[in-house]
């Protein structure tokens, strides 16, 4: 057995049926994604047939990912030494039953490996090596498994470029936490609403203000200067999920759906634009802060 193999199930426990999960959800990563992919578009199809709702509320509650701002990404592409928070308390940043778990061993170690949602939605060939696997555990499984996906092993700041390049390209930056791989963070990608199963799947279960959502805001919200702002509208283009409009020449925010990437505020010419914790939101997931978070809350 390779030795990421016996790390994996050091990892899962007495749970073999998730070891196994695991293993074979990276090992046939791209059928796994085409496959759910397929099953998300056919709910346009079929969301009149109710005995699917507790099937789709099952997968909802075990496969989801928390919005990073491009600073909370930083911070997770500089961290040089081991994290590992496994406390209810993690539910104020990923609120879920399950996949709750914040652990990055090494984290230097990382790995980028083609994106399985990308390919199944053909997105650009350019844009399918995106997937980023933070810490050894995962890291070296992709590795030593997975080289049908092209993974590759690069610096953190080669990870931060990616990153960068993605968002230049209006890819948000997401943290994704699964039942499938140990119920903690582990895997960062670069999503866009139009290649990403996870984006599809909360926006076709009815969006994020219905409660059936896949992708946990950042838990910022964004506060504008008027006074700097001259209302070029870059804000509207940048913003994926209709956050902002302008009407009749007036800038309107909505604040409830917004999802606090921080496209618009990177896109301002002006600088008219900052994100702010708002405390009606979920917590970031900010390492810096997360000590504080956790003897506070
Ligand atoms: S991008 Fe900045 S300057 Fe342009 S409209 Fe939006 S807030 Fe105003
Ligand atoms: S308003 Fe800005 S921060 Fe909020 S979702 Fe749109 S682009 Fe992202």
């Amino acid at each position: 057995m390779k030795d990421s193999t016996k790390a994996m199930f050091r990892k899962h426990g007495w749970r073999v049926d998730r070891f196994i999960h695991n293993y074979y959800y990276f090992l046939f990563y791209y059928p796994y994604v085409k496959i759910s992919s397929i099953i998300v578009q056919s709910l346009k199809y079929l969301s009149w047939f109710k005995p699917l709702i507790p099937i789709g509320k099952m997968a909802f509650n075990r496969y989801h990912a928390k919005v990073l701002s491009r600073e909370d990404a930083l911070k997770i592409f500089t961290l040089n030494e081991d994290l590992r928070i496994i406390s209810d308390k993690n539910k104020k940043i990923i609120p879920f039953k399950y996949a709750t778990k914040i652990i990055f061993q090494e984290p230097e170690f990382i790995v980028v490996m083609d994106c399985p949602c990308k390919k199944s939605m053909h997105a650009p060939l350019d844009d399918i090596n995106s997937c980023i696997a933070v810490g050894r555990n995962i890291g070296s499984f992709w590795l030593e498994h997975c080289q049908k996906y092209n993974p590759r092993k690069i610096t953190q700041s080669e990870a931060l470029e990616i990153i960068d390049r993605f968002r230049k390209k209006d890819h948000i930056t997401q943290a994704f936490f699964k039942v499938a791989t140990g119920g903690s963070t582990g895997v960062i990608c670069n999503c866009h609403p139009d290649t990403c199963v996870s984006l599809q799947a909360t926006r076709l279960a009815g969006g994020l203000d219905k409660g059936l959502t896949m992708t946990v805001k950042s838990g910022y919200s964004v506060s504008h200067d008027s006074e700097r702002c001259i209302l070029c509208g870059h804000c509207e283009e940048k913003c994926l999920f209709g956050a902002v409009k302008f009407t009749d020449g007036k800038r309107k925010y909505i604040a409830d759906i917004c999802l606090g990437c921080g496209l618009c505020e990177e896109a301002c010419p002006e600088k008219a634009l900052t994100l702010y914790v708002d405390p009606d939101k979920p917590l970031p997931l900010d390492l810096e802060a997360l000590t504080r978070i956790h003897s506070r809350i």
